[in-house]
């Protein structure tokens, strides 16, 4: 009997290690052990912060943005041609039927800073989901809504479903508290990214995880994401991918966007101490 229970203990421990090292080789890296204050533990590569928060730091990938802000970065979401939006002193805005942009260059896990405007002075009667729609997809895949959702005591023009609101993983959760500010105001998301893990079978075996800092106010923190942004459907992981586009949505309302960075960060580094 208890030879039965030791060859089931090994079993078990076998297995929970062939998933570790399986995650962990599947995501390039190597587990390394270090213990307390160990000499030989490397150090992280030292950077330089920018001088204002919002500014990129620099290691980042400017998307947008700097002296002469360009389009160079970014591609039309259909077929990939030209991004046809308009560049106006320091923001780019979407004209009429331009259709979204996507980042000519793909990511996984990132840093991402981005600040968008939606218009002053819309009609009243514009409301829910055509109320100033927008979105930034991570991986081309998974949308944070961008919408006109400031709310006080004399403004509220905008009701629609929570998980459509502005700060919302469109179609899966809301943000946990509006940080919106007016329309005509800029606002910013600042958000670290996660990428999902599949196995050769294209099964999912880690969801992705996002933080979402709108305004400067956390509204998700390292939450995870269910599937890939669907609309009246329940979201789900599709085929396996590894890297993406940022992609910018156009939903046919007019919109802008402006100082747009990107770091790309290491998988989670698996440094466990002994
Ligand atoms: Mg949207």
């Amino acid at each position: 009997m208890k030879k039965g229970v030791k060859a089931i203990k090994r079993v078990v421990c076998l297995f929970l290690a062939a998933m570790v090292l399986g995650v962990s080789s599947y995501a390039g890296n190597a587990v390394k052990k270090y213990g307390v204050h160990d000499k030989s533990r490397p150090h992280p590569p030292v950077i330089n912060p920018a001088r204002r928060f919002g500014q990129p730091p620099s290691d980042a990938i400017v998307l947008f943005g700097g002296e002469e802000p360009n389009l160079s970065a970014w591609a039309s979401e259909r077929g990939g041609g030209e991004a046809k939006w308009k560049i106006i002193d320091d923001y780019m805005e979407v004209p009429k039927k331009a259709g979204g942009i996507r980042t000519k260059q793909e990511f996984d896990n990132c840093q991402l800073h981005i600040e968008w405007r939606t218009p002053r002075g819309l009609d009243p009667k514009i409301t829910d989901q055509k109320r100033s729609n927008s979105g930034v997809f991570l991986m081309d895949r998974y949308e944070v809504q961008i919408l006109d959702s400031y709310t006080d005591d004399n403004y509220d023009t905008n009701r629609t479903y929570a998980d459509g609101q502005a700060g919302a993983i469109y179609g899966q959760n809301p943000p946990m508290v509006n940080a919106c500010r007016k329309a005509g105001r800029w606002q910013s998301y600042d958000i670290s990214f996660l990428r999902p893990l599949f196995d050769e079978d294209g099964k999912c075996i880690r969801k992705a995880r996002i933080t979402v800092i709108h305004n400067g106010v956390v509204v998700h923190n390292n939450l995870e994401i269910e599937g890939t942004t669907s609309h009246k459907r329940k979201a789900r992981y599709g085929r396996p991918h590894e890297k993406g586009h940022i992609r910018l949505q156009d939903h046919g309302n007019p919109m802008c966007f402006r100082n747009i960075w990107i770091r790309e960060l290491p998988e989670q580094p698996y440094l466990i101490k002994d």
